[in-house]
């Protein structure tokens, strides 16, 4: 009897995936929001759209903030106080720099600055909150276009108390997001629903082409770490996402569990001007080829929108 009641539990575990599900840990850059640009309505309303959304998650986000964005003049207290509702939603915040340097063309010594001035109200929120501000990620992901300097800003971050946040899945959601901004600023409501579409299809095949090159790389899968940006197109499609996402067979954690896993214990070995996946990073190290210039590009009708888009604000 026993012996057939376990059986039974274990055959439904497998069909759940096993003891080993898929996990993954999200987090969020440029608070308290992308782009900087936004009214603080719609700014508050992106917010509060993250957040709900993550709720159902359960468990805690990190996200990085631009300090240099809260100084929107007469807005400043309301703006610091979108970042407080993360801590108060039991997400951690977490160091961008201040002001969104890159570091291939900034002198190291202006961008260590940078991170400094970055923590000022950061820091004193995290402690109110009885934690540490523990968590830097590099603006653009570039971490260093030469050894030296990759070396040296390495060594600055651990003297500081600060611990890299890598990232091994992301889907341009930057791109998306400015053309559907566009359109919905435009009140083209019909384009507006093509992007988040596209946007949707693009993540699943960002996290598809991901997932093949972890078990490429490691013969398994591995913990994920999503990278998104506080922006309101993400606002307006998490809790649809969140749940493509679980279909695919993950839990959610947070980034110290996504990170207890050994694979975390790789070296990052690249070094250059782009700011590719930590998996990319990874395969370096471990001698295997760069996959990055095989990387799925979003739909090139989006590109285009998104350049046309430029040309239009130069001329103007
Ligand atoms: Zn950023």
């Amino acid at each position: 009897m026993h012996g057939l009641i376990l059986f039974l539990l274990a055959a439904s575990c497998a069909s759940l995936g096993g003891d080993h599900p898929r996990s993954i840990a999200l987090t969020f850059d440029d608070l308290p929001v992308a782009p900087h640009s936004l009214t603080f309505n719609e700014a508050k309303r992106t917010t509060d759209k993250l957040l709900a959304a993550l709720k159902p998650a359960g468990s805690p986000a990190v996200a990085f903030v631009n300090e240099s964005k809260l100084e929107v003049p007469g807005e400043t207290d309301r703006r610091l106080s979108l970042l407080r509702a993360w801590v108060d939603g039991g997400h951690e915040l977490g160091n961008h720099t201040y002001s969104h340097p890159d570091l291939n063309t900034t002198p190291l010594l202006n961008f260590q600055s940078d991170i400094l001035r970055g923590e000022r109200l950061t820091r004193p929120m995290m402690r109110s909150a009885g934690k540490q501000l523990r968590w830097f990620r590099h603006p653009f992901t570039h971490t260093g276009p030469t050894q030296q300097i990759k070396f040296n800003l390495e060594l600055f971050l651990k003297r500081k108390g600060y611990r890299v946040a890598p990232f091994t899945i992301e889907n341009s959601d930057w791109l998306f997001s400015k053309v559907w901004l566009d359109a919905v600023h435009r009140g083209d409501q019909e384009t507006a629903a093509r992007i988040k579409d596209a946007y949707l299809d693009f993540n699943d095949i960002m996290f598809g082409w991901f997932e093949r090159l972890s078990v490429e790389t490691f013969s398994r899968d591995i913990p994920q770490v999503l990278l998104l940006h506080a922006n309101p197109l993400n606002a307006e499609v998490l809790p649809e996402m969140l749940a493509r996402i679980r279909a695919r067979g993950y839990r959610f954690v947070s980034l110290d569990e996504a990170m207890s896993d050994s694979v975390y214990e790789t070296r990052d070995g690249y070094v250059g001007k782009e700011g590719p996946s930590y998996i990319h990073r990874w395969a370096v190290t471990r001698g295997l080829p760069n996959r990055l210039r095989d990387e799925p590009d979003p739909p090139a009708w989006v590109s285009q929108r998104s350049r046309a888009q430029d040309s239009t604000a130069a001329a103007r």
